[in-house]
């Protein structure tokens, strides 16, 4: 069983014996501290018995001229550096729980995994304030109403799917056993889990729950709340201010909170009575760390349902095909939800508008105009769906042919009309609208395209008297301002919504009733290979949000290629088949789930050095019996704020073959790259742009 990242062995070395510890021995203790610092290697510092300190300490060392918070990672008696070097640790803090072996167990593991040094990593998975010399926050008084954990209120009663995936599940709390909750929008899944951490709770474990992005889903939280009125809730993100999100960890690590609610960061925290995970929207590119450490929360997940002993679930109405294919392969357990919960409530009527055939009117098909007419007349909302802000993704010259483009990337300005401003959707650049065509002067420069704010104009224009609500990044970036704007919608607010991707995640808007898709052809005609995977779970995602209550919801999807087998599976709300002909798919090209992956990414100011770097770490290592290297390639968007980018993809059948060789790739590439180059790997890439 190879499932996740993690089921490979994990290598217990206590203390890793140095080279030449014969000679060295020493009789102190000697820590071995991990500190944030770029390098990758973990420090030596001595201890003695007025000074106790043990693994998963968190410790005052001096480092340089300054003083450093650090954790113990191994305690030894001896080092390579010789004694007289060594110096003491000044403190030892005790205002934390001292870290666990199995926390530290996950971070050998994770760093390891995705091949950054294991300092960086301990380090970057500790709230600052925990690697602060700053002092703790003063501990929090439990409110009287935090001390009822098993305070359940309990929603709807479960129908045959629901309990059949509580009872399985909750037979095996207690082992290792990873599921797959399979389960069409508005199918209860959230009820599931609820009652699931009820039971978890009810028998004095903690659970963790792990979303996409949580200020997209307020919703949820206050779900959480109501159902358990008497327990501790931690909410972990990386957008808390650090007080708050240093009383949450804190609360989580000591075992007080009963539950832990949060983003991909949250599956880091220590819980000490870990006994439950669930993993909503598994299928969300958002669990994938793109910087630093580059993990996918939800595989760690996993990993961490493993370290802990218990089960983990994971929820989606369109699973990512790697866990398909687990799941397919018996390595996860199937639980499917095939029905919508609310008696009555149907999935939507989905249909593709043929913009080849249709009368089209400001980029908006007839059909589409005639739809939201109707759901206006009836007062129910509509949702238009377009995934591009800004007025145009283009302001071109028509008489010779110039569109701004940004100085910085190989890409076009986006106009954004609400400011009048151009802006780089790659760097964040951002300039003036010109007034004249820089390269011949004409002053009718046009607007190509359109995005979220264009939409918005257009049909305030058609629907004078209807109430246009825009919600995408550009209006919702103060804290607190999305959720309220959500919260009014489904509440009736706004009689059609623009949106981006910000409204497909799970909420629920009882009075909608019609969802329009607009411009999805372009992900389809992408090169990544995962972009119809993407698309569907999108548009499923996106479409699930209408007629989740007694009347019917519809869909309308705009294309071009009414008969593309993504459209026609969608249609059908054929998950399955999608999957299996995808899988196909993939199985003969040789991609993911049928190989594992790796990039070397790389970029400098010059693409010829970006390109020499990778051609040299290609040929660095004889490559290894069943490690395939592909030639590098630059990024689709080669030049993206000063720099030229380019990666390479490495690809192997087995995860310990690819390991191992990332493990002496990893090693030696840093004395190949040149100054001023930048580069990384990134293991279960997911994103190729
Ligand atoms: P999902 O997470 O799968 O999208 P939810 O758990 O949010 O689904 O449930 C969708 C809606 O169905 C919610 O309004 C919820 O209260 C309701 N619901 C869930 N389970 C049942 C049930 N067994 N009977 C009636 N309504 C239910
Ligand atoms: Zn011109
Ligand atoms: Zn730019």
């Amino acid at each position: 069983m190879d499932n996740f990242p993690g089921s490979g062995k994990i290598t217990h070395s206590f203390f890793h014996k140095p080279r030449g510890a014969g000679k060295f021995l020493l009789q102190m203790r000697v820590l071995r501290v991990a500190l944030e610092v770029p390098v990758a290697k973990l420090f030596d510092y001595l201890c003695d018995d007025t000074l106790p300190a043990e693994a998963g300490d968190r410790v005052v060392v001096a480092f340089g001229a300054r003083e450093r918070v650090g954790v113990v990672v191994e305690v030894g008696d001896g080092s390579v550096v010789a004694s007289a070097r060594l110096k003491p640790v000044t403190r030892v803090l005790a205002d934390a729980p001292r870290l666990s072996p199995e926390w530290l167990e996950q971070m050998r593991f994770l760093s390891t995994y995705y091949q950054r040094p294991l300092g960086e990593t301990v380090a970057g998975s500790l709230p600052p304030r925990l690697r602060s010399l700053k002092p703790l926050p003063k501990k929090r008084k439990l409110a009287q109403e935090e001390g009822a954990p098993e305070r359940f209120v309990a929603g709807p009663a479960p129908n045959a799917a629901q309990t059949e995936a509580i009872e399985k599940v909750a037979a095996v709390l207690g082992t290792f056993r990873p599921f797959l909750l399979h389960g069409v929008t508005g199918s209860g899944k959230t009820e599931v889990y609820l009652r699931l951490i009820a039971r978890a709770v009810a028998s004095g474990r903690q659970a963790l729950a792990l979303v996409p992005e949580i200020g997209l889903t307020p919703q949820l939280e206050a779900r959480f709340r109501q159902a358990f009125p008497g327990a501790r809730i931690s909410v972990l993100h990386s957008a808390l201010e650090d007080t708050a999100r240093t009383h949450a960890w804190l609360d989580a690590a000591r075992g007080e909170a009963h539950i832990v609610l949060g983003t991909r960061l949250a599956v880091l925290t220590p819980m000490p009575r870990l006994g439950l995970v669930v993993v909503d929207e598994e299928h969300d590119p958002s669990f994938k760390q793109q910087e630093g450490l580059r993990y996918s929360g939800r595989d760690a997940a996993i990993q961490r349902a493993k370290l802990a002993g218990c089960p983990v679930v994971l929820g989606t109405a369109t699973p990512s095909l790697e866990t398909w294919q687990n799941a397919r392969a018996g390595r996860y357990e199937l639980l499917t939800l095939p029905e919508r919960a609310v008696p009555g409530a149907r999935l939507p009527a989905v249909r593709t508008v043929d913009l080849r055939t249709e009368i089209v009117e400001h980029g908006l098909a007839k059909t589409v105009l005639e739809a939201i007419r109707t759901r206006l007349a009836r007062g129910e909302q509509s949702l238009v769906f377009i995934n591009r802000r800004g007025y145009a993704p283009v302001l071109a010259c028509e008489a010779c042919g110039w569109a701004a483009g940004c100085q910085r990337c190989s890409a076009r300005l986006v106009l954004h009309a609400s400011d009048q401003r151009l802006r780089c959707h790659h760097c964040g650049a951002e300039e003036a609208i010109p007034r004249a065509c820089p390269t011949c002067g004409n002053v009718d420069l046009k607007p190509l395209g359109r995005g979220t704010q264009r939409v918005e104009e257009t049909l305030a224009g058609l629907f004078p008297a209807a109430r246009i609500l825009r919600i995408d990044r550009d209006n919702s970036r103060k804290r607190g301002e999305l959720a309220r704007t959500l919260e009014g919608i489904g509440r009736g607010e706004g009689d059609i919504l623009v949106g981006t991707q910000l409204l497909a995640k799970g909420h629920d808007f009882p009075n909608l009733t019609l969802v329009c898709v607009l411009n999805a052809d372009s992900s389809l005609l992408s090169t990544d290979y995962r972009s119809a995977e993407r698309l569907f779970a999108t548009l499923a995602q996106v479409g699930g949000r209408s007629g989740r209550r007694e009347q019917p919801g519809e869909v309308l999807v705009q294309t071009r290629f009414p008969g593309h087998p993504m459209y026609q599976a969608l249609l059908r709300h054929d998950y399955a088949g999608f999957a299996a002909s995808q899988l196909a798919e993939r199985e003969d090209a040789g991609f993911p789930p049928f190989v594992f992956e790796a990039a070397l990414r790389a970029e400098a100011t010059e693409l010829a050095v970006t390109m020499a770097f990778l051609r040299a770490a290609a040929r660095l290592l004889p490559t290894p019996d069943g490690v395939r290297i592909y030639d590098p390639v630059p990024h689709v968007i080669t030049r993206r704020a000063g720099y030229e980018r380019a990666q390479l993809v490495v690809q192997s059948h087995s995860r310990p073959v690819l390991q191992a060789f990332l493990a002496e790739w990893n090693a030696a590439l840093p004395a190949t790259a040149p100054g001023g180059l930048r580069w990384h790997l990134d293991v279960d890439p997911i994103e190729f742009d």
